[in-house]
């Protein structure tokens, strides 16, 4: 409570909060409960036990002690005045609330959770405390999980109007809220309910689409409460945050930011556990409909194809990377085409089954598989910058054709340097033979100039100038290939200071000495599909 005291409760600001609707149906999305073969059991539309909300109060608070106030100055105590401080009327009370607003999912459960357990001291105290704030000393001051709170009267500094307590006495008939607005604070049902009320009922995103708040945070917000945000795993905690508790005017975050999302985190790690039973899928259902590359910062790779798809959209791929931090990037959306699947090039020619080439002079067959390969056309260059995550890739190529996943691995990679002068050779051509080169069949094996000291992003020969070569920066590039999926190099071998030296995972290989191939042999990346 200390913390939610630096609120700024109603003011109008960026997220044009100002315009939330009060609009009278929970969300009813459900999902079904994931179950483990060893019979564990997600959160997902189940009942917490109070052995449960003991181990959630202790993960966060390092103690099972729950409504026992705050220390003040001067030594003294604000007691908490809740009717029942036990774990287990705690238990039946989120319960029963959980049930009747319809946070269903664990996704949904923890985003509540973090954000009640931020607003109460987990659970330390059901109202706002003394403070500098005006809300704070108002007859409407803040109460209950997620802080009811009156609004002000015209021209007036406390917050002696009951705005949302009015609401809420319409809601659920009872007009001794409006009266005896204490009873948030004092009765532990109302304190739980009033703010699952807020979560599923009271406070959305407008639904305006021309709105400020829905054009900064995207059309699927609009009219979305918090529960259905909450859908979202990680995406809105910000905006949820925001939401409730508004914007700290120094900071430009939530109030109360750090303790929101280390709640988040805590909860959704230490006692949801949530990617070992659904995954670290943060899509929900349909939000795009659009099959999407999910390019995560530790490697993994996520193909995700919804149900439907966008008119349009049927031969596109869209290529999301994911940093440290858990933030969504949208990389790009390319075309993909199908075409002749190959198994090798040769220089000879191998009869029956195999086609020819001509590029340049030079002379290739390649030879034929069975079915067709999928290609995407990469759209050169790339020049993404934002948020502290940089993907640019400089276009040196006309073989701008890859496989789809050969392309996350490699926006991956490149993602994770954070490099501005990659420049891609290329991998194939639009018939997927990638002539005159013999093994870039299909486009899995790729090629990137090396990258230099003098960062000029100009051409360089490492047998002719060793040391321009940045060798740090290649090793880096070739180790975070290598956390997606690819294992071999063919580079050139280097003299520097007399001494023979080659890059790490690389063999040694002629015309290789301006540009570092990626090998296809042994690719194999943290690769999942997910279907809606
Ligand atoms: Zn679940
Ligand atoms: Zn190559």
């Amino acid at each position: 409570m200390d913390v939610s005291a630096e609120s700024q409760k109603f003011g109008v600001n960026s997220e044009g909060l100002m315009e939330v609707e009060h609009v009278k149906s929970p969300t009813m999305v459900k999902t079904p409960e994931t179950k483990k073969a060893n019979g564990e059991k997600c959160f997902c539309n189940r009942d917490f036990e109070e052995k449960d909300v003991r181990k959630f109060v202790k993960l966060l608070k390092g103690s099972e002690i729950i409504w026992e106030g705050q220390a003040a100055k001067g030594g003294k105590r604000i007691t908490c005045n809740i009717d029942d401080k036990s774990f287990s009327t705690l238990t039946k009370g989120l319960n029963a609330a959980i049930n009747k607003y319809k946070i269903n999912t664990c996704a949904q459960k923890m985003h509540f959770l973090a954000q009640v357990c931020e607003e109460t001291g987990t659970f330390a105290l059901s109202e706002e405390s003394k403070s500098i704030f005006a809300s704070s000393e108002s007859f409407y001051k803040g109460r209950g999980v997620l802080q009811l709170t009156g609004v002000r009267k015209k021209d007036k500094k406390s917050y002696d109007a009951p705005g949302p307590y009015q609401d809420y006495a319409d809601y659920k008939g009872d007009k001794n809220i409006v009266k005896n607005p204490g009873i948030v604070a004092t009765n532990i049902n109302y304190c739980i309910d009033s703010g699952a009320w807020i979560w599923s009922i009271n406070k959305k995103m407008p639904s305006n689409k021309k709105s400020q708040a829905v054009i900064k945070w995207g059309k699927e917000s609009a009219g979305k409460s918090l529960n259905e945000l909450a859908l979202y795993v990680d995406k809105y905690l910000e905006l949820i945050s925001v939401l409730l508790n508004g914007r700290n005017a120094k900071t430009n975050m939530p109030n109360g930011w750090e303790k929101r999302k280390s709640n988040y985190n805590l909860l959704k790690t230490g006692f949801f556990r949530y990617d070992y039973f659904h995954g670290s899928n943060n899509k929900p259902v349909d939000a795009k409909k659009i099959v999407t590359f999910h390019i995560y910062h530790d490697g993994k790779i996520e193909k995700h194809i919804p149900k439907e798809i966008k008119k349009d959209y049927e031969n596109k791929y869209s290529y999301i990377y994911h940093d440290t931090a858990g933030k969504e990037h949208d990389i790009c959306t390319v075309n993909f085409e199908k075409v002749q699947n190959w198994i090798v090039g040769s220089k000879k020619d191998g009869g029956k089954g195999w086609a020819k080439r001509t590029v340049g002079g030079r002379i290739r067959y390649y030879q034929m598989g069975t079915g067709k390969a999928e290609l995407v056309k990469v759209v050169l260059p790339i020049n993404y910058s934002k948020d502290g995550v940089v993907l640019k890739i400089g276009d040196n190529t006309t073989r701008e054709y890859l496989n789809p996943k050969a392309f996350a691995s490699m926006l991956g990679a490149v993602a994770n340097c954070g490099y501005e002068d990659f420049k891609f050779n290329g991998s194939t051509s639009s018939d997927g033979t990638g002539a005159p080169s013999l093994t870039h069949v299909n486009g899995v094996s790729f090629d990137f100039r090396y990258l230099r000291k003098d960062k000029t992003g100009n051409n360089l020969h490492i047998d002719t100038e060793p040391n321009a070569l940045d060798i740090t920066r290649q090793e880096k590039f070739i180790d975070e290939l290598i956390r997606f999926g690819y294992s071999q190099f063919y580079s050139y071998n280097i003299i520097i200071n007399k001494k023979k030296f080659i890059l790490k995972n690389s063999t040694h290989l002629a015309e290789h000495n301006h540009h570092l191939h990626v090998r296809r042999e042994g690719y194999k990346p943290n690769f999942k599909e997910i279907k809606y």
